[in-house]
């Protein structure tokens, strides 16, 4: 039996900035190639509550305040309870730069009023205000927590440190749920505290643009492992495909950056 997921696209219209629709390509082509049936949907503002539940991959883009402000006026009720019911029952989430600024209890934009957040990560947000500098630039980290960097390892030669590019105005600062990375190069959460992103479950939360995933494509063949476990209960093999262009992208881009690519091991 020939096995497919269905991912779920949050506000494509309205969060897409710095080419984060790349992650949706990159995991259908990813899926295509090893014979995986791939659908997408989009979650927004024409969606109900059961097409929240119905996808087995949730991926959210970065956006500007404005737009991060109409998504959060329609994401509330029951859309926003089935967000936090999939990502709490292990459904695979990558949330960039905006979108993981809605997932918190609250975002500050830079001018107007706070935006509540769902709540789904401990975790806030703030902009300073228009005069503060944006956090700008290439951002590399190191996985934090030793049972992701184990995952990730299955599904690369190398070390699975994540680069990507970052452009915020606001800074998030967590509370209890654990970061993502530890920051090598750039700014991550804040420029301040060394985190990058957050951790919860199987959602992956970070100010990598990059796009992320085809800068990354181990943290894609990670998404759709635990895509394929959930729907089917078995964790699937992953056809091996050849990123030797990836790899050579991430070598030039490290090397460019003076970073040692092996410094990771929690
Ligand atoms: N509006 C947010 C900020 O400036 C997110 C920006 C983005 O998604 N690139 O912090």
């Amino acid at each position: 039996m020939s096995q497919e997921i269905k991912i779920g696209w949050l506000y494509p219209t309205l969060m897409s900035t710095y080419g984060d629709r790349g992650n949706v390509i990159c995991i259908q082509r990813r899926c295509q190639w090893r014979g995986i049936g791939v659908s997408i949907v989009s979650l927004d503002s024409n969606s109900r509550s059961e097409d929240f539940y119905s996808v087995d991959l949730i991926v959210g883009g970065g956006a500007q305040d404005r737009q991060q402000e109409i998504v959060m006026r329609d994401l509330q009720g029951a859309k926003a309870s089935a967000m936090k019911g999939q990502i709490e029952a292990g459904i695979p989430g990558v949330f960039t730069c905006g979108s993981p600024q809605l997932l918190g209890h609250y975002y500050e934009p830079a001018l107007g009023q706070r935006i509540e957040g769902l709540g789904i990560l401990d975790m806030v947000s703030k902009h300073p205000g228009p005069a503060a500098p944006r956090c700008i630039g290439n951002v590399v980290f190191a996985i934090l927590s030793p049972s992701l960097y184990s995952q990730l390892k299955e599904y690369t030669e190398d070390d699975p440190i994540i680069i990507g590019f970052e452009n915020h105005g606001g800074r998030t600062y967590l509370e209890s749920v654990a970061p993502l990375g530890k920051v090598i190069k750039g700014y991550g959460n804040n420029g301040e505290d060394g985190f990058e992103g957050a951790f919860y479950h199987h959602a992956l939360a970070t100010y990598a643009h990059g796009p992320l995933l085809p800068k990354n494509p181990f943290v894609a063949d990670w998404l759709i492992a635990k895509a394929l476990e959930h729907k089917y209960g078995e964790k699937p093999v992953l056809k091996k495909l050849d990123d030797s262009l990836a790899r050579q992208g991430r070598e030039a881009m490290f090397k460019r950056l003076g970073v040692t690519t092996v410094v990771n091991n929690p």
